[in-house]
Order: C-alpha cells, then sequence, then structure tokens
C-alpha cells in the first residue's frame, strides 16, 4: 500500500511542478509578448508580430487544451488511484482477515498438531488403555469408543479445517491473483501516466521548444527587421544629415527666392532705372563720341582750313571771312528785323541767306557768327599780324554796308576793344618776345581817305592832302610823305594815338556816323625789325582798313556831295574790285592807280602780301540785297590769288659763304626752272617753283 501512495504523492509533486512550470512558462511567455510588443509598437513588421502572437496564443490554447486533458487525466488517475486505494484498502481487509484467519488456522493447525502430536503419543496410553480397557474392559470401551468418535470428530474437525485451509488457500491466492492483476493495473495505470506525462512532457517540451522556436524565430525576425528597420533608420538617418544641408540650402534658396521675388520689382525698377541711365549714359556716351566725332570732324576741317590757308599763305591768296553782327535795337521790332542768315553747324565756312523766299548759301574762309567774340575774331587775325614781324605787308579790310559792324569789328568799344587794339598789343608782347635777337621799331600812322582825298587822322593839320609817292630808294616801296607816324611801344601810347585821332576826328566832322560811313579809315602799323646777329633787316606793314559803306546810293535821291560821295566810295570800292579782279586773272597791268585806296595799299595788296578780307554782313531782313551784294562781292575776291607770298627782308650782309651754299642748294632743288625777272604775279609759273625757293630766288634777285 505505502508503494502505491509514494507513487502517488510523486505524482502529484510532478502535477504540481509541472502546473509550476507552466506557470512560469506562461509568465515567461508574457514578458515576451509584452517585451515583443514594446519595442515594435511602430514596427512596421507588427503583423508579423500579430500573426506570431496568433501562433502563440495558438499553441497556448493548445497547451490549454492540453492542460485541460491534463487535469483530466488527473482526475481520472486520482479516481484510479482512489478505486486503488479502496481497491487496497479491502485487499489490505481481506489480507489482515486471511492473515487472522491463517493465524487462527495455524494455531488450530498447531493445536491439532499438538493434539495430534498428544494423540500419537497417547496409543501407547490407548494401547496401555486399551490394554488396561481390556483389562478395565467395558469402561475402557466406552471411554474407547468416546475417544473414537471425539477422534472422528476431530477428523472432521481437520479435513473441515483443511477444507477451510484449502478453501483460504484458494481466496488467498484468488486474492494474490487480485493483487497481481490490481498491480498491473496499476502498472499499467502508471505506464498510462507515465506514457501521459512523457507525452505531456513531451509536448510541453514540444510546445516549449515550439514556443522557444517561434520566440527565438520571432525574436531574431524583429531582431533581423529591428536591424533592417534600425539599418533604414540609419540611412534615412544618414540621409537626413545629408539633406539638412541640402533642405537648409534648399531652404535658403527659396528665402533668397521669395526675397527675389519680393524684391523682384523694386529690382526691376532698380534694374530699369539703371537700364535706362545706362542707356541715357550710352546715349550720352553716343552723344560724347559723337560730340567727340564733330569735334574731331571739326578739327579736321580746321585742319583742312588750316592746309587750305597754309595752302593760301603759298599762294598768296586774299582771304575772305565773314562775319554777322547781332540783331540790334537800331533794326527794330518789325518783320524787317527778321533774322535772314543761318549758319552750318558742322562748317563755319558756310552761311545761308534767306533773299526773297530763297536761300542762297555762301562759302567763304570763315564765317563769325553773331555770338563771335572780338577775341575769337582775332584769334583767327592774329596770324596775319604777327607775320608782319618777320616782314609781310598784311592787309585787313573791314567790308560791308553801313551799320554791319566794320567799326566794331576794327576799333570795337572801349571795353570790348577790335582787331586794331589787339594787334598791336599782340605785335608788342610778339617783339618783346623777339627782343633777344631783335630789335624793332614799331609806328603807327591814321589815315582817312574821303572823297579820294588822303588826310592825316594824326596830323597837326588834318585838312592838308597827302600824296603818295614812291621811294626814291628804287625799292619799290610805296611811302607818303607828310603821313605822321607815332613810334609806339605799350598799349598806353597806342591808346592815346587812338584817342588823340578819335578826337581830331570828332572835331573835324559835324557827323562822324555820316563821314566815317563814306570814308575809308586806315590804321597803318609799321614793324621794323632788325636781327642783330645777322644784320637782317625786316619791314612789314599792317594795314588796317575800316571800308566806307558798301551800300549802293540810290541815284534818284542822291545829289551834290553826297552824289560825289557815293561815287568816290564806288569808285574806290569797285577799284578795289578791279584790283582784286586784275590780281586773280594774273593781268599783266593791275589798276592799283585807279583808286588812292588801291595805290595807297598796292604793296600790301601784291604778291607778297596777305590779305585779309573781313565781310561785314547785317542779318536782318530789311539788310538782305546788301548783305546778298557783300557776299558775292566776297565771294568773288576770295578766288583771287596773289601769288606766292614773299618776305621783304634786305639782307645788310650775307653771314657766310655757308649761308649762300644753303640757298644755293634750295635753289638747285628745281633745276629746270628759269628764274623770274618779274615779281610775285608776274611769275609765269609760279606754281612750278616751291615757294620758299621762288621766295629765297627773288630776295636773292631783290638784294643782288
Ligand atoms: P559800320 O561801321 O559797319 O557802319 P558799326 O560797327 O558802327 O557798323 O556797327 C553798327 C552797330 O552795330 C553798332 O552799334 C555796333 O556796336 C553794333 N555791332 C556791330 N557788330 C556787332 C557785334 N559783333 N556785336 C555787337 N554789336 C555789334
Ligand atoms: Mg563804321
Amino acid at each position: 500500500g505505502t508503494d502505491a501512495e509514494k507513487h502517488r504523492d510523486l505524482l502529484a509533486a510532478e502535477n504540481e511542478r509541472l502546473r509550476q512550470e507552466m506557470k512560469a512558462c506562461e509568465g515567461e511567455l508574457r514578458e515576451l509578448q509584452r517585451q515583443q510588443q514594446a519595442p515594435c509598437r511602430d514596427c512596421p513588421h507588427l503583423q508579423e508580430n500579430t500573426k506570431l502572437q496568433e501562433q502563440l496564443s495558438q499553441l497556448q490554447q493548445e497547451a490549454e487544451e492540453t492542460r485541460a486533458k491534463l487535469v483530466e487525466l488527473d482526475l481520472e488517475v486520482q479516481q484510479k488511484t482512489n478505486r486503488l486505494a479502496e481497491v487496497e484498502l479491502r485487499l489490505k481487509d481481506s489480507l489482515a482477515e486471511r492473515a487472522e484467519e491463517e493465524e487462527r488456522l495455524s494455531r488450530r493447525l498447531r493445536d491439532s498438531q499438538e493434539t495430534i502430536a498428544s494423540l500419537k503419543s497417547q496409543p501407547q496410553q490407548i494401547k496401555y488403555i486399551i490394554k488396561t480397557v481390556e483389562v478395565e474392559s467395558a469402561k475402557a470401551k466406552q471411554a474407547l469408543c468416546e475417544t473414537q468418535s471425539r477422534n472422528q470428530y476431530l477428523q472432521e474437525q481437520v479435513g473441515m479445517q483443511k477444507q477451510v485451509l484449502k478453501e483460504m488457500e484458494q481466496q488467498l491466492q484468488r486474492s494474490q491473483k487480485t493483487e497481481a492483476q490490481l498491480r498491473a493495473q496499476i502498472m499499467m495505470y502508471e505506464a498510462e501516466l507515465e506514457r501521459a506525462h512523457g507525452q505531456m512532457l513531451e509536448e510541453m517540451q514540444a510546445m516549449e521548444e515550439e514556443k522557444n522556436h517561434a520566440i527565438e524565430e520571432a525574436f531574431s525576425r524583429a531582431q533581423v527587421e529591428m536591424k533592417a528597420v534600425h539599418e533604414n533608420l540609419a540611412g534615412v538617418r544618414t540621409n537626413l544629415l545629408t539633406l539638412q544641408p541640402a533642405l537648409r540650402t534648399l531652404t535658403h534658396d527659396y528665402n533668397n527666392l521669395k526675397r527675389q521675388v519680393r524684391d523682384f520689382p523694386v529690382l526691376l525698377q532698380e534694374t530699369l532705372r539703371s537700364a535706362r541711365a545706362e542707356i541715357s549714359q550710352a546715349i550720352e556716351e553716343v552723344h560724347t563720341t559723337n560730340r567727340e566725332l564733330l569735334r574731331k570732324y571739326r578739327r579736321e576741317l580746321q585742319l583742312r582750313k588750316k592746309c587750305h590757308n597754309e595752302l593760301v599763305r603759298l599762294k598768296g591768296n586774299i582771304r575772305v571771312f565773314g562775319r554777322v553782327r547781332p540783331i540790334t535795337k537800331e533794326d527794330g521790332n518789325g518783320p524787317e528785323a527778321a533774322n535772314a542768315v543761318t549758319f552750318d553747324a558742322d562748317d563755319d565756312a558756310v552761311l545761308y541767306l534767306l533773299h526773297k523766299g530763297k536761300q542762297v548759301s555762301f562759302e567763304l574762309d570763315k564765317v563769325f557768327p553773331p555770338q563771335a567774340s572780338q577775341e575769337e575774331v582775332f584769334q583767327e587775325v592774329q596770324a596775319l599780324v604777327t607775320s608782319c614781324i618777320d616782314g609781310y605787308n598784311v592787309c585787313i579790310f573791314a567790308y560791308g554796308q553801313t551799320g554791319a559792324g566794320k567799326t566794331y569789328t576794327m576799333e570795337g568799344t572801349a571795353a570790348n576793344p577790335g582787331i586794331n587794339q589787339r594787334a598791336l598789343q599782340l605785335l608788342f608782347s610778339e617783339v618783346r618776345g623777339k627782343a633777344a635777337d631783335w630789335d624793332y621799331a614799331i609806328t603807327v600812322s591814321a589815315a582817312e581817305i574821303y572823297n579820294e582825298a588822303l588826310r592825316d587822322l594824326l596830323g597837326k593839320e588834318p585838312q592838308e592832302k597827302l600824296e603818295i609817292k614812291l621811294c626814291p630808294d628804287g625799292s619799290g616801296q610805296l611811302y607818303v610823305p607828310g603821313l605822321t607816324e607815332f613810334r609806339v611801344q605799350s598799349v598806353e601810347d597806342i591808346n592815346k594815338v587812338f584817342e588823340f585821332g578819335h578826337i581830331k576826328r570828332v572835331t573835324e566832322c559835324t557827323n562822324l556816323n555820316e563821314h566815317s560811313s563814306r570814308s575809308h579809315a586806315l590804321l597803318i602799323v609799321t614793324v621794323r625789325g632788325l636781327d642783330r646777329s645777322t644784320g637782317l633787316r625786316t619791314t612789314g606793314k599792317l594795314n588796317l582798313v575800316d571800308l566806307a559803306g558798301s551800300e549802293r546810293v540810290g541815284r534818284s535821291g542822291a545829289e551834290g556831295s553826297r552824289l560825289r560821295e557815293a561815287q568816290h566810295i564806288n569808285k574806290s570800292l569797285s577799284a578795289l574790285g578791279d584790283v582784286i579782279y586784275a590780281l586773280r586773272s594774273r593781268q599783266g597791268h593791275v589798276p592799283f592807280r585807279n583808286s588812292k585806296l588801291t595805290y595807297l595799299l598796292q604793296d600790301s595788296l601784291s604778291g607778297d602780301s596777305k590779305t585779309l578780307m573781313m565781310v561785314q554782313v547785317s542779318p536782318a531782313e530789311k539788310n538782305t540785297s546788301e548783305t546778298l551784294c557783300s557776299l558775292k562781292f566776297a565771294e568773288r575776291v576770295r578766288s583771287v590769288e596773289l601769288g606766292p607770298v614773299s618776305r621783304k627782308a634786305e639782307l645788310g650782309s650775307w653771314p657766310s659763304q655757308e649761308h649762300l651754299e644753303v640757298l644755293k642748294t634750295l635753289l638747285g632743288d628745281s633745276p629746270g626752272s628759269t628764274a623770274s625777272p618779274g615779281r610775285g604775279h608776274a611769275s609765269p609759273s609760279p606754281g612750278q617753283l616751291s615757294s620758299r625757293s621762288a621766295s629765297i630766288r627773288r630776295k636773292l634777285q631783290t638784294s643782288g
């Protein structure tokens, strides 16, 4: 009985252990589930996990079922154990009974054996008794009988006992058989239990394994996934890290763009403004370039003009300038005072006259517009002026109708002096500049030609008519005996001279304006120089002539002195024209003597000289007829050739043989040409000779 009990206890303990293990497993499982759930909450492989969980729960269910089965089996085992206990109890009882019975039986058997033994020992007694009985007989016989019956009974009793024993033995055998059977059954149960237990263990093991496997698998998968996720995360992180600067730059760019977009209108405005500024600058530049080009063009033009002038100088031509005075108050306000003269912006040698609705253009050597200052005018003249220092004769005429500005140009005003004063000033300064080598003497004379009479404006007797005579020295030079000459050395000197002459003129004329318009006023400046080192003497004459008004006097209204005046004026001006014409056409005879003016200026108009005709015109509408005449005269004069210019120089003595050689060499550069015996324009082909050699040749001829 204790074996079974021990076995049952063992089973119960095993069961308990299993239960606890199960519980621990459950706990572990829950823990694992929790663990599994926790990190994988955000895992994208949750599905997999749930699947695994499902599997797990299925397994758990199976485990539950198995547990239920186990409980069932447990119960069965319990029942069987109970029954077994019962059976064992019964068996024990029956065994106890049997033991008792055996005890009793063995006691009885012992008793019986004792009895038998005693009885066995008794037969001798019996025999004795028999013998005694026989001896005692009857009594013995009865006692024998009784003993025999009692023996019988005992024998019966022993048989019965033997049968009981047999029965007992049978019962024992049966009980033993039952026990064996029970034992076998228990063994079977035990085996079954063992098997169930093993099965359960196996199942549990399998389950455990499966669970572990599943968990492991899930774990490893989760780990792998986790790793992948981590890797992904790391990748994403690195991506993020690399993306962050990109994002930053993008954001920056975006902000920049936003700012740009925001600033765009302003920028556009700015750009437009700057573009406009640039454009205007470019335009300005173009303008500047244009201006520059224009300036260059003008300079070129000027250069051309200078070249032309040089050509003119070489050819000895008369140069003709035009000067247009401004419209003045005296011109009035009506249509008669309208401006009729226009200019060419790019060519300062051209002017246009609107005459009777037609525009006539004139080309002179230079045209001074109304706004040209005395200074500007003088600048164009000063080269001419200085050349008389070098021994050239120079003639500057102011030609034009009365009121056209002749006197303004020549004399000017006190505040704004004209050519006369400026020329003298220039001569002074030039002479001063050459003082180291040269001695100069500048003298001035002032004369007037009125009605063909030449009068000294600086003389003591102004009414005296002066004559023009040839120099007795045979040089061909003219001179006016009695003409007062003042040596001037400063501006103050000439101012005094002018003042003196002016006062004279004013006091001698009742109407100076009228008088001056009908007379030619001459300022004759003579510059005599001596080169101290070479002994070379030069004489240059600068004739500054304010001509009488060129207007044509109406035949009808003019009579008496007016007519005479007009005739004289016409005569002298037309004589000037004739002389110029003769010079131009290279006629052998030049009618210098036809008027006092041309005669007086003969040496300044002929070939060696430089002549400037300043044609003054009025721009007023009412003066267009006279303006037209003046400009036509100017154009006519301009084309005249005077021949090569020569310098009036006398060599006191040749400084050296070397100098002569140089001159000869210079002459020798045109060996084919024959030296002309005449002077200036009379030369048959002055163009064939270089002006320099021609002039030198002339000089040599003159001095020889
Ligand atoms: P002309 O001597 O030819 O008769 P004037 O020299 O007396 O003429 O000039 C007539 C008027 O015109 C004067 O009042 C003079 O001051 C004025 N005039 C002439 N030319 C100019 C000029 N270039 N600028 C200013 N005024 C001038
Ligand atoms: Mg005048």
